[in-house]
């Protein structure tokens, strides 16, 4: 049997499974017992033998379809999207639509199906019209108003995607301001690549306005005053992460550096560091605040902040970096450290330092929305720590 074959059965075994369970439960409900017309088994058999397009004209040509059958369409539909045979999967939802014998409620979901083929066939035009033709119907309709605003999303149209999201949050009675805030930090942006500082500030304040605590928006407060040289109050902005979002801390330590070397205080970003450490426990907090030892009072002094953090924290990133501090000092580059040094090096490489927290996804780059599944905010950096013990 070849794999292409398997995969087919799969899911028409699932779906054969489900109707029979259905009907047993139907018969053993004394509800009517429905027969599925002969043709739908001549279909299936299409799809087995690897001719789904024959398949499906038999499937159109069907005029009987109740709820049970309506369902196996958009099975196959799914199956259809699912492996990217879009056409396929128009064609058949297109039929079903066409269908006078549906239900208003199986119409609508005829109709959503066609939205997600039209979707992942890039046709977001097409789409849109859809989504607006079913919110027309049912202002509620909240995989209409999702399916919207993944589109607004996708092209970028965030004043859209903010109407959107506001009547998603009256819909579900469930806060939408996390998103918001991303999409006015989106709007300010789009703002400062055409150089509208005015926008931009607008947007930011709108942005957190709608989430106090939105880290992208105080980060993105504090480089524009970095940038406009108000070095104070980016430092300012940039230490309003400690309390509002903690896990944006290791995104701006270098930007941070930078603002106190500019007045002439440094020192005070060590400091400041060594108090972030003793309440935080980040890796990056640490790293920095050795690099910046080793630059302001030598080797001994990172090597011994560096020992005394990796004893009390253990994590590979301390190793490596105590290790490399140890190697410069002892000058042994083709003795034994330098083999652990060099073979930690290659195990730690293109390892993942962010992680999302709803699929999954890991990465060596920083997303506010991620690439996995499209939840705004759920990628973090990794616990080192807790990284570290379980290599
Ligand atoms: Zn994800």
């Amino acid at each position: 049997m070849s794999l292409t074959l398997l995969w087919l059965l799969l899911p028409i075994a699932a779906v054969s499974g489900w109707y029979i369970a259905r009907l047993e439960y139907k018969k053993n409900s004394k509800k009517t017992l429905v027969n599925l017309p002969q043709d739908y088994f001549k279909g299936l058999n299409y799809i087995l033998n690897e001719q789904p397009d024959k398949a499906i004209d038999i499937f159109m040509k069907l005029s009987e379809l109740d709820e049970s059958t309506f369902e196996i369409h958009l099975a196959l539909g799914g199956l259809f999207r699912r492996r990217g045979e879009v056409d396929r999967a128009i064609r058949l939802h297109q039929g079903l639509i066409n269908k006078p014998s549906l239900s208003t409620e199986l119409h609508t979901q005829a109709l959503q199906e066609l939205a997600f083929d039209y979707i992942g066939a890039g046709l977001l035009d097409r789409a849109e019209d859809l989504c607006l033709e079913l919110i027309d119907v049912d202002a509620n309709n909240l995989v209409a108003l999702n399916l919207l605003r993944d589109i607004y999303e996708q092209e970028k149209e965030w004043f859209r995607a903010i109407d959107l999201a506001r009547k998603i949050a009256v819909c579900k009675n469930k806060s939408q301001s996390l998103i918001i805030a991303h999409y006015y930090c989106e709007i300010a942006l789009q703002a400062l690549s055409k150089n509208d500082l005015a926008q931009t500030n607008r947007m930011l304040s709108k942005a957190l306005q709608e989430q106090h605590n939105c880290g992208r928006a105080i980060m993105l407060r504090a480089q524009l005053e970095q940038q406009s040289g108000d070095y104070n109050s980016a430092i300012k902005s940039y230490k309003w992460l400690e309390t509002k979002a903690p896990e944006c801390l290791s995104e701006i330590l270098d930007e941070l550096k930078k603002c106190y070397q500019a007045i002439g205080q440094k020192e005070k970003m060590v400091a400041y560091l060594k108090h972030l450490i003793h309440d935080h426990h980040g890796i990056e907090l640490v790293l920095t605040t050795a690099r910046m030892l080793k630059e302001d009072e030598g080797d001994d002094a990172a090597l011994a902040f560096l020992s005394d953090e990796v004893s009390a924290r253990p994590s590979l990133r301390g190793v490596q970096y105590l290790l490399e501090l140890h190697l410069a000092k002892i000058n042994d580059e083709n003795g034994h450290l330098a083999v652990i040094k060099s073979s930690l090096d290659m195990l730690l490489k293109n390892k993942p330092v962010y992680h999302c927290s709803c699929c999954g996804f890991t990465g060596v780059d920083m997303h506010w929305c991620c690439p996995g599944c499209k939840t705004w905010s759920s990628i973090k950096p990794i616990n080192e720590f807790q990284w570290g013990a379980s290599i």
